[in-house]
């Protein structure tokens, strides 16, 4: 069981969503003529921010298009709304647009989620302009949760992709083991946890299972919860796993992983510690960090 309070960057979101009254469209309009309503923004996927820990949090512009608005939630009872501007221009000081990824370990907590609430629903909206099911332009409606097409009625809702990322476990005569990987693509020395995407009709227990047989040629005895994270790149829900494995021969499908190798728990420690002579993990704001911690405590 993961810890009471445990929360991972991108989750922990501070905000009241109100998703029963999104789709009552005099309640939605009186959130965007509210005095107190201020939006965060975002140009090109990346939010605009106040300093390292904040979020700006400007008053909403007259007139913006419904199709570029998304009501995140009420923050201390005001409205929040977010706006994705375009175009080639940046609406502000170009500096001020921080890559998420980069700046999220230095944002504060409730800002990191919020952050990903709304990039993730704004590249679902990027993504999602034509109908799929006849291939006309739909339309935002429901404050931005929900598009409908006006040709055919269907309705599109935003998408969370789940993917298994997994560390493997092994008892053996020196102890348990985990298991880690590394792809070719990455930097030099870099080794993460097992991860792919659930596929449809399958479990999360058997979408583990089967990517480590393909990945790592092992046999799954057992897979327990750990805790999970929204991964805004696009819209992915991290769900980390611990799995006990058959055997630690391991057999790496050449196609997608480089190296695998197996970590005894003070290699592990000086791994996330930074003092590994030759191998490196990835950092605390990633899932993948803190299965290993859970482990290694
Ligand atoms: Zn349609």
């Amino acid at each position: 069981m993961p810890p009471a309070r445990f929360t991972h960057t991108f989750a922990g979101n501070p905000l009241d969503r109100m998703g029963d009254s999104r789709a009552d469209a005099d309640w939605v309009a009186r959130q965007l003529g509210h005095p107190a309503a201020r939006a965060v923004s975002f140009w090109k996927g990346r939010p605009l921010v106040d300093g390292p820990e904040r979020l700006a949090r400007l008053p909403l512009p007259p007139g913006a298009a419904p199709e570029r608005l998304l009501f995140l939630g009420l923050e201390d009872g005001d409205p929040l709304w977010a706006i994705d501007h375009e175009g080639d221009d940046a609406p502000g000081p170009v500096e001020r647009f921080v890559e998420l990824r980069a700046a999220a370990p230095g944002l504060a907590p409730g800002e990191a989620a919020i952050a990903a609430q709304a990039r993730s629903l704004f590249e679902w909206r990027r993504r999602h302009r034509f109908c799929a099911n006849c291939g006309q332009p739909s339309r935002s409606i429901d404050a931005g949760w929900k598009r409908v097409c006006p040709s055919c009625a269907a309705e599109h809702f935003p998408r969370t992709d789940p993917v298994v990322i997994m560390l493997a476990l092994h008892a053996g005569a020196e102890g348990e083991r985990c298991l880690l990987g590394r792809q070719a693509a990455w930097p030099a020395g870099l080794f993460s946890a097992l991860a792919g995407f659930v596929e449809p009709g399958e479990s999360l227990e058997e979408g583990c299972a089967r990517e480590l047989k393909e990945e790592a040629g092992l046999e799954t005895v057992a897979v327990r919860y750990h805790s999970s994270q929204p991964w805004p790149w696009p819209s992915q829900l991290m769900i980390g796993l611990f799995a006990e494995v058959a055997s630690d021969e391991v057999e790496p499908d050449a196609v997608e992983i480089e190296e695998l190798r197996w970590f005894a728990r003070d290699e592990a420690r000086a791994l996330l510690e930074g003092r590994h002579p030759e191998a490196s993990a990835p950092p605390p704001f990633a899932i993948a960090h803190q299965l290993i911690r859970a482990w290694l405590e």
